[in-house]
């Protein structure tokens, strides 16, 4: 039997609901209550009329429109359904260009003239909301005049019950898009960007023979990375809780150089926390699977089992906000900033990334047939394409102002993206490259001299954990988002720049005059072609070394340092043509985001910078004066030498701060940006020099924030 069906998930799966996928097999550790929070596939099946239920299962598989008709229907079991679990109240849950998710609650219950109240859900209120769309960000497209904005019901994301010890809120997935009908969110791009690669995949599917397939959904699985901390700590130091970071902290004397936390066993109240968050994510249908600590002290992971990218995502924002809670009844704090601690390891998320069909085929999956191998094949080098003609664009869709603090620094990936394809992937591509071997046959493909069996072992052994974007064997991986992130625009990117590849390569197929099934030859010259054209995005070596930088200069990748320098490329000639020819995002649109992405990276420097200002005017300075006070009263002349001199070294530091705090530049937009990360930044770094310096020969009892050994140590 085909290893790809054998090993893949079923299209129940990936297709629509992620309910559907937990049900039977993939069962949570333990006899967790799978999905019983959701409103599954099982419920809707037991509570909805059976036409209704069929109809609405058309839509959920086939992507089709909804019938309106339908609301009120599927709005009654739903209600019902979530009030016998004890809510009462529900709200549209949407992710607006924030990153976050917000909410608005109402009430099922609607008063009546005779004082009393009865249960109120209907059809027009499941299927649209109507916030306040100026209260968000919208980059320009919304004045706060016009305040009119829309939530839509996206009945392929599953309704789910949030619960709260007093209460529990019903909370459906929406859309969300102003009245002129622009997104105003993250989810519509990404369900557009879905239906895009669907059709530019199985345009390639009937070239390659396949005739079977329906519709072909992209899946992501995210390895999410935190920090856990004692919340004594956390409210003790404003700058966490304000900013997400540590703007001070002198680096401890123990860091991860003994690898000793790495897979190391876990703590107790650590555990505690997994296990409840785990149950609770899988009451939500949120299939997590692994858990372990990760390289750096207190900081761990968290990974689901993929689901399609749609539903995927939005369990990801439900993890991040149900992990953020239960850290609480643990007297611990979840962070999941890029960064928290300098010098240490940051957070990021993994996120790995396939396309997979209705009847249940990975086409990232190298087979045991020759034709499913040049199936993979042609797959496989449309993203090579697809990464090397947009690869500073994947870079722009994962900037933020916490990333800068990891990408580049030598323990994430760099700020150039390049592809990892392992050895053995290389050389099959390197073999077609040069004419040798024909993929045909299994043996010569691999030009090992032996027969394959099991056909590809890409998984063996051979990983690259420095690289940006890696093949992990029926998988991308994509490296480089940060922790904070939403799933949902790196992933619209993919789909959308990976459909547009797919598509390339198919002009290409049929301008050399296949109708129905191309042959196999012109199959193999297309993937030829292809990874000739783009082999200089492919890097196996060490990532982070000074060489790599310098080659892939040559290779003339681009190399984005800071978020101002990625952010333009939002809204590059290439990516509005790609996104516009796909209909994902108008050129508005991602004029819209590029403006919020640049607006939120300004406005949260300030809040660090008026932050660490703050901290060291009215924390730090004044103990490291009254510790100079107590070295004069005993009379130590070198001490106070040392400590005065540092000292006056902070003061001065600190008015420089204040001034480029207080300076209004005249510029606006990024050029404001450039000028805050140029002035700025330096600026803090400064201060925060010296306080390190001081946090080091100041008296313990008097330095009033809590030190990196404390936070990182303290379990
Ligand atoms: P690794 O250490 O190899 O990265 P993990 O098990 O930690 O492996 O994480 C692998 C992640 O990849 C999981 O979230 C898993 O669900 C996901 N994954 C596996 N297959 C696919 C696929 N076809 N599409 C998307 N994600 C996938
Ligand atoms: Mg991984």
């Amino acid at each position: 039997m085909a290893r790809t069906r054998q090993q893949n998930v079923t299209a129940a799966q990936w297709t629509s609901n992620g309910a559907a996928l937990g049900a039977a097999d993939l069962t949570a550790p333990g006899s967790y209550p799978f999905g019983e929070d959701v409103f599954s596939l099982d419920a809707q099946r037991k509570r909805l009329p059976k036409d209704v239920f069929k109809r609405l299962q058309a839509t959920l598989h086939r992507g089709e429109a909804l019938d309106p008709s339908l609301a009120d229907a599927v709005a009654n079991a739903m209600r019902e359904w979530a009030m016998e679990k004890g809510a009462t109240h529900f709200t549209h849950w949407f992710q607006p260009l924030t990153g976050s998710t917000a909410e608005k609650h109402d009430s099922f219950y609607a008063p009546t003239s005779e004082g009393t109240a009865i249960a109120e859900f209907s059809g027009k209120e499941l299927i649209q909301g109507e916030p306040d769309a100026s209260s968000f960000p919208t980059g320009g497209v919304r004045a706060t005049f016009e305040a009119r904005g829309y939530t839509a019901w996206d009945p392929t994301s599953p309704a789910f019950i949030l619960e709260n010890p007093n209460g529990a809120l019903l909370c459906i997935p929406t859309a969300f898009a102003s009245w002129t009908g622009e997104a105003l969110d993250h989810k519509i791009p990404l369900l557009r960007s879905m239906d895009a690669l669907s059709k530019a995949a199985l345009r390639a599917l009937r070239l390659l023979g396949d005739s079977d397939a329906a519709r072909v959904f992209t899946t992501v699985g995210p390895e999410q990375e935190y920090f856990l901390i004692d919340e004594q700590y956390y409210f003790e130091r404003p700058d966490l809780y304000t900013t997400g970071r540590t703007l001070f902290g002198a680096k401890p004397p123990k860091g991860h150089e003994l690898d000793d936390h790495y897979f190391g066993s876990i703590p107790e109240r650590i555990l505690a926390f997994m296990l409840d968050s785990e149950r609770e994510l899988a009451r939500l249908g949120v299939p997590t699977k692994t858990r372990h600590n990760e390289v750096a002290p207190n900081q761990y992971e968290i990974a689901p089992i993929f689901e399609n990218s749609n539903v995927g995502s939005d369990h990801q924002q439900l993890t991040m906000q149900v992990m953020q809670n239960v850290a609480r009844r643990y007297g611990l704090v979840c962070l999941l900033h890029e960064k928290p601690f300098a010098g240490v390891n940051g957070s990021g998320k993994h996120n790995n990334w396939s396309m997979g069909t209705d009847t249940g085929l990975n086409l990232l999956e190298p087979g045991d047939t020759p034709h499913e191998n040049i199936s993979f094949l042609f797959f496989c080098s449309a993203v090579l394409a697809a990464v090397n003609r947009h690869q500073a664009l994947l870079r722009a869709s994962v900037a933020n102002i916490g990333q800068d603090h990891r990408l580049g620094a030598n323990e994430a990936p760099p700020a150039i993206i390049s592809i990892f394809l392992g050895a053995e992937l290389l050389k099959i591509f390197n073999t077609i490259e040069k004419g040798e071997g024909d993929p045909a046959t299994p043996g010569s493909f691999l030009g090992l001299g032996t027969p394959v069996l099991p056909p590809l072992p890409m998984h063996g052994g051979d990983r690259n954990r420095t690289s940006p974007f890696a093949f992990t064997g029926n998988k991308f991986e994509f490296r480089a988002l940060g922790s904070s992130m939403s799933l949902a625009l790196p992933n619209t990117v993919l789909n959308t720049i990976v459909a547009e590849a797919i598509d390339m390569l198919c002009d290409k197929l049929e301008a050399r005059g296949s109708n129905g099934t191309s042959s196999h030859d012109a199959i193999v010259d297309i993937v030829r072609e292809t990874y000739s054209a783009n082999k200089q995005i492919c890097f196996d070596g060490d990532n982070y070394t000074e060489a790599w930088h310098d080659e892939a200069e040559r290779r003339g990748l681009t190399n984005l340092r800071t978020t101002p320098d990625a952010l333009p490329w939002l809204v590059e000639k290439q990516t509005i043509a790609a996104f516009e020819r796909y209909e994902v995002l108008s050129e508005r649109e991602l004029e819209s985001r590029f403006e919020v992405s640049v607006e939120q990276y300004s406005t949260k420097l300030n809040i660090e910078a008026e932050t660490a200002a703050s901290i060291a005017r009215t924390m730090l300075l004044p103990a490291a004066v009254r510790h100079l006070g107590e070295l004069r009263a005993a009379g130590h002349e070198g001490l106070i030498g040392e400590t005065a001199g540092l000292i006056d070294a902070f003061v001065t530091a600190i008015q420089k701060l204040e001034e480029v705090n207080a300076h209004h530049p005249a510029e606006e937009g990024l050029e404001h940006a450039k000028w805050m990360r140029d002035n700025v930044i330096p600026a803090m770094d400064a201060t925060r020099e010296v306080a390190d310096r001081l946090e080091r020969i100041v008296a313990d009892d008097l330095w009033p924030l809590p030190k990196y050994s404390e936070m990182l140590f303290i379990k």
